[in-house]
């Protein structure tokens, strides 16, 4: 599965967060053979209604969600770069993951100690940026050195010489590799640098209890902060979060989250929208035995996304029938779309689509 990793400065909350990832984890185990967990790694369930409704109407035996890994990446420091407090331990940590989960303390509590003098969420997000655009310079700094001498005698490198070039430009202004405008074939020399700043990014502003739902001065100035980065930022309080996931009885946790007028854990929301940070996206196999959700990459074709299930039907893929999610809906079931002309027979070449009901047909 593909992992995204919760990063912040100390005492902002990140440990909280884990424990209810991990917590959540730990009570899926129970139920899915996959969930195995390694202390700083939770295997989570990706909530999706649509597993719910498909359920309903089909009645499998079993119910199996797809899943994303949540890393605890503990450690973050002022001067991480220069390997200050175990630095370069977690810089490489961070370069292991596919998307980055930054969280931010929005809230005021004087027995929480800082080192930073006042609450300062923006200033916050600026020193563990910059520890991250320092290890990147430091890796583009190297990768020009070298490439530089190969450019002498080869104008193809010569052209990668000039992106770097902008990569170490644009990081010695403060600003991450992500918000870097380039094209497909510039990006994909940057790719191999691993950059972490070339992370996706999402933020979470952990507020305290009244501000849940409304957000306060502080998770505001964070928003404001990353307008021009695209970047979500999702309001939370992690203590509530970390106590509803060590809540085992549904009924307390509905009462609990009634008390605190939730519809559902912000973490939920915090998974989706990882996933989605990560380019995921689901396609579902609905039989009586067993109503599934798989994950696939945005841009994925029906043969590549066979091979999710099991490499043999990629290999042997002919051909698949596909119903859009909502035709399966409306009919009520694989019959009924197949009825009302809403049952399609796609090649090698379709582009599968969020939420597309899949039975693949393959040899053997
Ligand atoms: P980490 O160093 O980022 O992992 O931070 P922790 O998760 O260990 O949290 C540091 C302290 O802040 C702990 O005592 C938490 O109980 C507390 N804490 C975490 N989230 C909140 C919050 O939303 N409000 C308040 N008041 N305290 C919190």
């Amino acid at each position: 599965a593909l992992q995204a990793g919760i990063v912040g400065l100390p005492n902002v909350g990140k440990s909280t967060l884990f424990n209810a990832v991990s917590n959540s984890a730990k009570a899926q185990a129970s139920n899915y053979r996959f969930c195995t967990i390694e202390p700083n790694v939770g295997l989570v369930n990706v909530p999706d209604e649509r597993l719910n409704v498909l359920t309903t109407l089909v009645v499998p035996e079993r119910i199996v969600p797809t899943q994303i890994e949540i890393v605890d990446i503990a450690g973050l420091v002022r001067g991480a770069s220069k390997g200050e407090g175990l630095g370069n331990k977690f810089l490489a940590n961070i370069r292991e993951v596919d998307a980055i989960i930054h969280v931010i303390r929005c809230f005021e509590d004087e027995n929480i100690l800082r080192d930073e003098g006042a609450i300062n969420p923006v200033g916050d997000k600026e020193i563990i940026d910059t520890e991250l655009q320092l290890k990147d310079l430091d890796s583009v700094e190297k990768q020009l050195q070298k490439k530089e001498k190969q450019a002498k005698t080869d104008s193809k490198i010569k052209v990668e010489v000039e992106i770097l070039q902008r990569c170490k430009a644009h990081l010695e202004q403060g600003k991450s590799i992500r918000s870097l405008e380039l094209s497909k074939e510039d990006k994909a020399v940057v790719a191999d640098l691993f950059l972490l700043t070339d992370k996706p990014v999402l933020y979470v502003a952990n507020v305290d209890e009244p501000s849940m739902h409304t957000g306060n001065k502080f998770s505001e100035a964070l928003k404001e902060a990353v307008k021009n980065e695209a970047a979500e930022v999702i309001i939370m309080n992690n203590s509530i979060e970390a106590q509803i996931s060590e809540m085992e009885d549904p009924d307390d946790k509905a009462l609990f989250m009634d008390e605190y007028k939730m519809k559902e854990p912000a973490l939920d929301r915090l998974i989706r929208s990882a996933y989605q940070l990560l380019g995921l996206n689901t396609y579902f196999t609905a039989g009586v035995q067993e109503v599934r959700a798989w994950t696939f990459h945005n841009g994925w074709k029906a043969p590549q996304c066979a091979g999710v299930i099991h490499t043999d039907f990629e290999k042997g893929f002919i051909k698949a029938e596909v119903i859009a999610y909502n035709d399966f809906v409306k009919y009520k079931s694989e019959a009924g779309a197949r009825d009302a002309g809403k049952l399609r027979i796609e090649g090698k070449e379709y582009l599968v689509k969020d939420g597309d009901i899949m039975h693949f047909r393959f040899n053997v």
